[in-house]
C-alpha cells in the first residue's frame, strides 16, 4: 500500500505558493454560500508508485486532470462539509474536525480511493485556514466553509478503482444557508429514493447527491423547499440534512426522536451533537432558554409518515427541525405527503423552544463562546 510505504502527504512538508493578486474580501451580505472562494488552496497528489506527494498551497484556480480521469467517467469524487468560526475572542475554531476526518476517511474508503493520515490533512485544513484568517467573517451567523475533496484521477475509461487521486481543500466565507429566518416546508418523497439498504447513502459521496437535484427542482415547483426523503414507509433525512421531531409525552417530557444510521442516512456531525446535548439536559442544564425542569429524552428509532400524522393529530407533534453544518438547525413548517400536508406548530424566528436551544447552544459552542466537551478546537 503505496500510502504507508511512499511520503504520506506530511504537512510539515508542505510548499506555499501565494497568490500575486489578493481578491477583496466581499461584504456579508455577499456572503452567499459557495458563492465566492478565497484566495488559496491545498492540493495534495496520490501517485500509485509513490503514495501521497508533499502537499501544496498555492492560489485558487483551476486543476488540470485528464478526459478520461475516473472522476469525470464514474463519479469517483468525496467530499466534507465543515467550518471555521470566529469567536468573540477573535480566534478562529473549527467544530469537533475529527470527525469530518473519520467520515472522509470512510467514503473515500467506499469508492475504493486511497486512503491518508487524518491528522496530517486535518493540519493541512488548521494551516490553510490560518493563512486565510482574513476570509473568515466576524459577523454573527458567518463563518468560513470548509469543503476537503479527493477525486479520483485515474486516466483510464477501464471501470475500476482510481489508484491516483488528488485531494483538495477549498475555503468559501458564508452567512446563514437558509437567508430567512422563517421554517423550512419539506415534500416526503419515496420514490424516487436517495438512499437504499446496503447503498452509499451513509458515505459522502457525491453520486449521492447528483440524483437528487431534479426530485427537488420538483419539489421546489410544488412550492417545498426540500425534500424529505424516504425508504419505503421510512422517513429518513432531509436534502441534506438529519431529521429530528419532538414529541409530547404522556407524563409531559419531550421525546426527541431521530431515525437510526441504518445505512441509508449521513451521520452528521451536527446529529451526534444533537444528541448529546440532549442528552444531557438538564443533569447539566446544557440547554439556555428552556426551563431547568424540561426533561428531554434523546432517541433514534425509526419514524414513519403515519407515526408524524397520528402525533399531529394528536397535538403531540410539537417540532420538527433538521440539522447540519450549513444551516446549524433549520425549523420545519410543514411536510407534505400523498397531497396533503403535515403543519407543525408556529414560532417566532421559525424555531422551536427546542430547536432554538439546541442552535443557540451548539453556535456558542462552535464560537468558543461555552466550552464543551472540547468540541471547539482552535
Ligand atoms: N445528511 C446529508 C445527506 C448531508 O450531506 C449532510 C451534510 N454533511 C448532513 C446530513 C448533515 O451532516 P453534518 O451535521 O455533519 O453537516
Amino acid at each position: 500500500n503505496a500510502a504507508e510505504t511512499g511520503p504520506n502527504g506530511d504537512a510539515s512538508k508542505l510548499r506555499i505558493t501565494l497568490t500575486q493578486s489578493r481578491k477583496a474580501v466581499p461584504p456579508p451580505e455577499e456572503q452567499i454560500f459557495g458563492k465566492i472562494y478565497t484566495d488559496h488552496m491545498v492540493v495534495v497528489s496520490f501517485d500509485p508508485a509513490i503514495g501521497w506527494l508533499d502537499p501544496e498551497i498555492r492560489p485558487y484556480g483551476p486543476l488540470s486532470i485528464d478526459p478520461s480521469a475516473s472522476i469525470f467517467q464514474y463519479g469517483t469524487s468525496v467530499f466534507e462539509g465543515m467550518k471555521a468560526y470566529l469567536g468573540p475572542d477573535g480566534k478562529a475554531r473549527l467544530f469537533r474536525p475529527e470527525h469530518n476526518m473519520a467520515r472522509l476517511k470512510k467514503s473515500a474508503d467506499r469508492l475504493a480511493l486511497p486512503s491518508f493520515d487524518e491528522y496530517e490533512v486535518l493540519k493541512l485544513i488548521t494551516k490553510l485556514v490560518a493563512l486565510e484568517s482574513r476570509w473568515i467573517p466576524e459577523t454573527k451567523g458567518h463563518s468560513l466553509y470548509i469543503r476537503p475533496t479527493i477525486i479520483g484521477t485515474r486516466p483510464s475509461i477501464g471501470v475500476r478503482a482510481s489508484d491516483s487521486a488528488i485531494l483538495y481543500i477549498i475555503l468559501s466565507p458564508t452567512g446563514p444557508y437558509f437567508r430567512i429566518s422563517k421554517p423550512i416546508s419539506l415534500l416526503a418523497v419515496n420514490e424516487p429514493v436517495r438512499a437504499w439498504p446496503g447503498g452509499t447513502g451513509g458515505h459522502k459521496v457525491a453520486t449521492n447527491y447528483s440524483p437528487t437535484f431534479k426530485p427537488q427542482q420538483h419539489a421546489e415547483k410544488l412550492g417545498y423547499d426540500q425534500i424529505l426523503w424516504m425508504v419505503g414507509e421510512k422517513v429518513t433525512e432531509v436534502g441534506a440534512m438529519n431529521f429530528f421531531v419532538v414529541i409530547k409525552r404522556d407524563d409531559n417530557d419531550l421525546d426527541i426522536i431521530t431515525p437510526p444510521l441504518d445505512g441509508t442516512i449521513l451521520p452528521g456531525i451536527t446529529r451526534k451533537s444533537v444528541l448529546a446535548l440532549a442528552a444531557a439536559h438538564p443533569s447539566h442544564t446544557v440547554l439556555s432558554g428552556l426551563p431547568d425542569v424540561v426533561r428531554l429524552h434523546a432517541h433514534e428509532r425509526e419514524l414513519t409518515m403515519s407515526d408524524l400524522r397520528t402525533w399531529s393529530a394528536e397535538g403531540r407533534l410539537l417540532e420538527a427541525f433538521a440539522t447540519g453544518t450549513a444551516a446549524i438547525v433549520a425549523g420545519i413548517g410543514r411536510i407534505g405527503f400523498e397531497g396533503s400536508d403535515i403543519r407543525l406548530p408556529e414560532n417566532e424566528g421559525g424555531l422551536g423552544p427546542v430547536a432554538k436551544a439546541l442552535f443557540e447552544r451548539i453556535t456558542d459552542i462552535q464560537t468558543g463562546r461555552t466550552e464543551w466537551e472540547n468540541w471547539g478546537v482552535l
